[in-house]
């Protein structure tokens, strides 16, 4: 394994956490009991939305959030294509259409309203909003336009937690949101996610659906309160499990503190590149609203060759990224008909820098000193 001076990412546990851990695989109860539920109410209390259902992942919240709306052949989705791979492959596996739309501009990189608005058609019955590196974006301009339209905004928060936008956590603001704990997203469980919503009967479809269909749950015939179930739909196992969930439940109690910090490091970042010509920070600042700064993506100017920029910065010890190669390009949704120049343009020229909370400002200080030495030396694309 390579070793970073600065690495993408990075997490760190405190004793306790392992010790809270440890506690459960003693107490022998691994699965759907007191730690999952704990977990769901503490998390539903802080993103202050009335139904939170923790999962195995980010994209299984995602696919229950299609499952619980019956989404299905004839309906359509607008999206950005500028995303992770999961938020398409939970709508395309629904059998529901696609529609990619394409990001505001260079240097706001989220779904743009009005290009959601030309993707519409009498079929659509989501727009999915990312809520991209932790920016709000226009998540409150969306989820106008899908009211105005009777159709549903839907949240993949899975960069957005700890965000907010005009005094609301993003993921709470459309129909319902789906927030991931995998290892490397704010709240770091390895695997794991969370459906949040205010829609009781979503929340109830979507518990059915997680645990295969069944009335009842192992802790509560444990319990001796329901002795039987009945499968009330066909459904899937995307449980979360007990010793993931005590974890959790500790990370929370930190999490706005570890997105101050975030926050912290990402004004340094635009401080120091500021004073540089070749780089943008690819996120501004917009009114009532707050990122929770899960990466920190930078736009360099046009005439800068990324790979050599990428690959001198490599060779300082700093890991890079790129989020994202657009999804209308891939393989996998090529066929997916769209031209989509913003987000192209943005893509070929983006790259992450590092940022996770313990991040030390020595440390930046050297990613911003390596990205100075960088765009002196990069070859100018051809
Ligand atoms: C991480 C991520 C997901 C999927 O979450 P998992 O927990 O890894 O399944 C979905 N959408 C986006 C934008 C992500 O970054």
């Amino acid at each position: 394994m390579v070793q970073w001076t600065v690495p993408l990412a990075d997490v760190r546990f405190d004793p306790a956490d392992v010790e809270a851990v440890a506690a459960v695989y003693r107490s022998g109860w691994l699965s759907q009991g007191e730690q999952v539920e704990a977990f769901e109410h503490e998390f539903a209390a802080w993103a202050g939305c009335s139904h939170a259902v923790a999962v195995s992942s980010g994209t299984a919240a995602l696919q229950l959030i299609m499952a619980a709306l019956a989404l299905g052949p004839g309906d359509e989705v607008v999206m950005p294509s500028l995303t992770f791979a999961a938020t398409a492959a939970a709508v395309w596996h629904t059998g529901a259409r696609i529609v990619f739309a394409d990001i505001a501009g260079l240097n706001e990189p989220w779904l743009s309203a009005d290009a959601a608005a030309a993707g519409l058609s009498p079929r659509t019955r989501v727009i999915l909003n990312v809520a991209y590196a932790g920016h709000p974006g226009q998540t409150r301009a969306l989820q106008a336009l899908a009211a105005s339209h009777g159709i549903d905004l839907i949240e993949d928060a899975a960069h957005g937690l700890g965000a907010n936008d005009d005094g609301r956590r993003v993921g709470t603001i459309g129909r319902a949101g789906a927030f991931s704990f995998f290892a490397n997203k704010n709240l770091p469980l390895g695997e794991g996610g969370m459906l949040v919503t205010g829609d009781a009967g979503l929340a109830g479809r979507a518990r059915l659906l997680r645990s295969h269909g069944l009335s009842a749950s192992t802790w509560e015939r444990h319990h001796g309160d329901a002795p039987e179930y009945e499968v009330m739909m066909p459904g899937f196992n995307f449980r979360l499990d007990e010793p993931r969930a005590a974890l959790g439940r500790r990370l929370l109690r930190r999490l706005d503190m570890n997105v101050a910090r975030r926050r912290q490091l990402a004004q340094a970042y635009g401080a120091a590149l500021a004073e540089l010509p070749g780089v943008t920070p690819a996120l501004p600042t917009t009114d009532g609203a707050s990122s929770a700064w899960h990466i920190y993506p930078i736009v360099l100017g046009e005439s800068i060759d990324r790979d050599d920029f990428r690959r001198r910065l490599g060779v300082a010890g700093i890991q890079t990224s790129v989020h994202y190669p657009p999804l209308h390009t891939s393989q996998a949704y090529r066929e997916v008909e769209n031209r989509l120049p913003l987000t192209e343009a943005y893509a070929a020229r983006t790259v992450t820098l590092p940022l996770f909370p313990h991040m030390t400002d020595s440390q930046l200080a050297s990613v911003c000193k390596a990205v100075e030495t960088a765009l002196d030396c990069a070859k100018p694309r051809l």
